[in-house]
């Protein structure tokens, strides 16, 4: 079928076209009504319906592949490598779920994961979803005041963790920074359940926390059953930045969710079930529960977990990985290609890549250069995929299983089944003409997979992203143009989010946790053009004795002070690239801070807008600190 045809289906008749792809999951119990959209913008897929997200990514395999492998998991941190047949992962599934439940855990019921890329995190998402608890998996990278803010917001009965994770050969402590953070929290977990891989020393608190080793030994045979679920429970909550200092819970429904993820391992991805599919992602981030975990999982496929760098031992390791387990299909973010490029060929050369058909790329902008250098040196096409935490699945793309449509260099594609799409005017709402910049926004109902709501906030998910406009739309919070053949062209977000190595970043959250340094008074942080990671954030700060002429000595001070507190507080991934001392920062007279105005000069641009500024010494002080 021609894809404007499949796409046209999903948009003028949605409940047709999703009924039927609705057939690519088990159902327990049939929907009785396919969509329920009586109170936008909330939409609720497969009412009635009653699946499982476990029983969809193994049981249901059990009968043709038992033995076939699943999951697996390769550490170059700790040079293991274990595969998992699916009765292998069904098996793991049901210790780690009875373990679970002897600590508590009943439907309904929030878990936190804070894990590294460990095979036991997988069975730990993969139980939850079998007995119907909500998990919320943290970003490993995350440290201690981040952590403690989705502790409070999730209010976990349980968290599952590690001694320590490890990167570039350094051992990163978990275990510490999650006991700071239980700390921080007001909300106490009732247990913790820990993986001892026996990399670092692990403090117990008596009664709380519980070693995960003897009651695997336990429940190991034990047989647990499915909690069939109705399609708009919650199976998961994944916190993520947006304008304000507090992370959003994104949260999940089952059955939709289901649906969406093996409607896209079919169209999308095009991958066939017994083959491998490799995602370099975390399992901290979306892409990692989607593309990780559940949708190769439900696709009958075998899933590659891999915990350590792209370019250690050497820059040949993800493509041995492709050899030895003749990888289909493989799914990473440009930074990561940036990253190699920068190496020798040799180690891309010296593997036979040849079972691999497409490679995925997404989580930032792509550029031409990266894209087709990859695509020279695999010899496969190369498809970009635009999407975001809230949708869950990719919003824009090519779905090549539809139609081999041609891809276009710097765009991701055009929207994907599902995704009524419009560019429109910031100020107005109007629709945007072809080539002509706006916001990127979608029509409700948004299509199953994507988030129900913010968890426990309503009135949050609809003020921020459904309030921008006259019109009630879902807001993207990117800028984008769309070309005459209706390409997508994504230009970067309109928020104050930053994009770093394609994980994504609250300005707010690092100036939060910089403002918490004594001799902090005020802070701005934007996020500025990277060539590697794509940005990285810089911060000005007022320093409380600026009255005082700070010398160089005291700002390289204060600077690396600033470094190791995000280092601490956020972790790596948010620490400044630079931090600069000023005594002024450009504000609108109404106080808001003139984030895009710095950002542009920091990147060499015009500082734009200006009518509504304080005072316009303050760029002549961001201009002075650059030069500096
Ligand atoms: P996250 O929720 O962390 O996945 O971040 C979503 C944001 O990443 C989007 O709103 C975009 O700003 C950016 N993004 C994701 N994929 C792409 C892509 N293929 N091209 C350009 N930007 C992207």
């Amino acid at each position: 079928m021609q894809f404007d045809e499949f796409y046209r289906q999903s948009i003028d008749h949605p409940q047709l076209f999703w009924a039927r792809e609705a057939e690519r999951i088990h159902w327990h119990k049939p929907f009785e009504q396919t969509l329920d959209f009586s109170r936008p913008p909330f939409a609720r897929w497969f009412i009635g319906g009653q699946t499982n997200l476990c029983y969809n990514a193994i049981d249901r395999h059990l009968a043709e592949r038992a033995e076939q492998t699943a999951l697996i998991a390769i550490s170059t941190e700790t040079n293991s490598e274990k595969n998992y047949t699916f009765a292998e992962l069904h098996r793991e599934v049901c210790a780690m779920a009875a373990s679970m439940q002897s600590l508590g855990v009943s439907r309904g019921d929030r878990v936190l994961i804070y894990m590294p890329m460990m095979a036991e995190a997988v069975f730990a998402m993969l139980a939850c979803a079998r007995i119907g608890a909500v998990h919320s998996v943290v970003f490993g990278g995350f440290a201690s005041n981040s952590l403690a803010t989705r502790i409070d917001d999730a209010q976990p009965r349980l968290i599952v963790s590690a001694d320590a994770g490890s990167r570039g050969g350094k051992v990163v402590p978990y275990k510490g920074l999650l006991d700071e953070a239980i700390r921080l929290a007001q909300h106490k977990p009732a247990h913790v359940l820990l993986a001892d891989r026996g990399l670092a020393q692990m403090p117990r608190t008596l009664e709380r926390d519980v070693d995960y080793a003897p009651l695997r030994e336990k429940y190991l045979h034990a047989d647990v059953p499915v909690t069939w679920l109705e399609s708009n429970e919650t199976s998961y909550i994944l916190y993520t930045s947006g304008t304000t200092g507090k992370p959003k819970g994104v949260q999940r429904d089952v059955g939709g969710y289901a649906v969406a993820l093996a409607a896209s391992m079919q169209h999308v991805f095009c991958g066939k079930p017994g083959e491998t599919y490799f995602c370099t992602s975390d399992i901290g981030w979306v892409v990692g529960h989607s593309y990780i975990v559940y949708g190769p999982l439900i696709h009958g496929m075998a899933t590659v977990l891999y915990e350590g760098l792209p370019i250690r031992p050497d820059a040949g390791i993800w493509w041995s990985i492709v050899e030895k387990y003749k990888v289909t299909r493989m799914f990473s973010a440009p930074t990561a290609i940036r990253v190699l490029k920068k190496q020798p060929p040799e180690f891309m050369e010296k593997h036979d890549v040849s079972s691999l058909k497409a490679l995925y790329l997404a989580g930032e902008p792509l550029d031409e250069t990266t894209s087709s250098w990859i695509s020279n040196a695999l010899g496969v096409p190369v498809i970009d995929n635009y999407w975001q935490t809230e949708s869950g699945w990719p919003i824009i793309s090519i779905a090549k299983g539809v139609e081999d449509k041609a891809t276009r260099l710097g765009s991701p594609g055009v929207p994907l089944y599902g995704y009524k799409m419009a560019i429109i005017d910031e100020s107005t709402g109007a629709e945007c003409g072809p080539n002509q910049k706006g916001v990127v926004v979608i029509e409700g109902p948004l299509p199953p997979g994507c988030m129900q709501t913010v968890y426990c906030d309503d009135q949050r998910f609809v003020d921020t992203y459904w309030s921008n406009f006259p019109r009630q739309v879902y807001s993207t919070f990117d800028w984008g143009i769309r070309d005459e053949d209706g390409y997508y062209f994504i230009l970067g977000r309109t928020d104050d989010v930053i994009n770093v190595a394609g994980h994504r970043l609250g300005t707010r959250e690092i100036e939060e946790s910089i403002s918490s340094h004594p001799n902090v008074s005020e802070v701005a942080v934007v996020g500025i053009e990277d060539k590697l990671k794509g940005q990285v954030a810089i911060a000005f700060v007022i320093a409380r004795n600026a009255e005082s002429a700070v010398s160089s000595q005291q700002k390289q001070a204060l600077e690396a002070e600033i470094m190791a507190l995000v280092d601490k507080q956020i972790g790596a991934v948010g620490r400044p690239a630079r931090v600069y001392c000023v005594s002024l920062l450009p504000k609108t007279r109404s106080g808001k801070l003139l984030r895009r105005s710095i950002q542009a000069l920091c990147e060499g641009r015009d500082a734009g807008d200006l009518t509504t500024i304080e005072d316009p010494t303050s760029l002549d002080q961001i201009r002075a600190a650059l030069q500096g």
